[in-house]
């Protein structure tokens, strides 16, 4: 019998003081839901999809309501799902009227005749599979103030707030799902690495599942998630595929953002250069670890400190 484990993240950059508590309560809040359904011995992907459906309920993250806007003013969301046990996976971008991107992103997987449909489209087939639309009014929600963010490496946009979860079911299932609405100011129709499979989210019931978020052109260069399982696969242990992969990011692609991994055994990974990522792990207890910060073996080498 497996042990389940839940982690999920609500984005990586420098989170100004008076939002730090609001990050880790709404990652602590979005896991222990997730861990309800794995407790109660449901599936990974029921536990994904439900931890992220609060988070984009939150408008403390960059996902569902409260999102980011465009350089039209408008949000436009992104979101992947992918199932460990049958590699089955649904993606959607740049949908403006859909409140829980996550849950399109699986009808998508489930009709089994597309895997990632984007736009207009992708919304006037939203209600055939049960997603209702919304006034895209709705996803508007006052952006948490972050006057006093003053770390910001050249070329990333901040705040980065997208959320993505990973869980292992009793089963001995793995699934991930993530979900943003970008990065803030993005041209019109900007796709970043959260919908790409195997850059955002990639999870193989034979290796592990992992999510990745930051400066979306960066991490799609890496194709992150997806070298993730296969630093599994070599025998790796979660924690250093994480701190490995991101410290690559960094030195290859002067990329900055962090990683969260469960593996086939339920053994947990999460790295990131920058300042903060805030994320929970839940596991059998419950016992739940939330924060905004997760310490690695390297992180005061390779991570740059805020300016203060
Ligand atoms: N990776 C996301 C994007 O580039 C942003 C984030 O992770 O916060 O769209």
């Amino acid at each position: 019998m497996n042990q389940p484990v839940i982690i999920v993240h609500g984005g990586a950059w420098h989170i100004p003081s008076p939002l730090r508590e609001a990050h880790r309560e709404g990652c602590r809040r979005a896991a222990l839901t997730g861990w309800d359904v794995l407790a109660a011995g449901g599936a990974a992907l029921d536990a994904v999809e439900a931890a992220v459906r609060v988070l984009e309920d939150d408008p403390t993250y960059d996902a569902g309501r409260g999102s980011h806007c465009n350089l039209q003013g408008e949000v436009e969301l992104d979101a992947l799902i992918m199932d460990g046990r049958t590699l089955e996976l649904g993606s959607v971008a740049a949908v403006k009227r859909v409140r829980h991107p996550i849950t399109l992103a699986r009808r998508i997987m489930e009709s089994g005749e597309h895997a990632f449909v984007v736009g207009a489209g992708a919304e006037a087939w939203a209600e055939a599979l049960g997603v209702p639309l919304c006034d895209p009014a709705d996803l508007l929600a006052p952006s948490p103030a972050v006057a006093g963010d003053d770390w910001t490496p050249p070329g990333m946009r901040l705040p980065a707030d997208t959320v993505g979860a990973v869980a292992l079911d009793l089963a001995g299932n793995l699934a991930v799902g993530t979900s943003t609405g970008g990065t803030p100011n993005k041209r019109p129709g900007r796709v970043g690495d959260t919908p790409l499979v195997g850059c955002g989210a990639y999870a193989d019931n034979a290796t592990g599942a992992a999510a990745a978020t930051g400066w979306g052109e960066r991490l799609m260069r890496l194709v992150l998630s997806k070298s993730a399982c296969e630093l599994l696969a070599q025998g790796e242990a979660p924690q250093a595929v994480a701190e490995r992969l991101i410290r690559q990011l960094e030195q290859r692609v002067a990329g900055y953002g962090g990683l969260i991994i469960v593996d086939r055994q339920g053994r947990v990974g999460l790295a990131h250069n920058t300042p903060h990522l805030s994320f929970a792990i839940v596991r059998p207890g419950p016992e739940v670890l939330a924060g905004i910060e997760f310490p690695t073996a390297e992180s005061e080498t390779h991570r740059p400190s805020p300016a203060s």
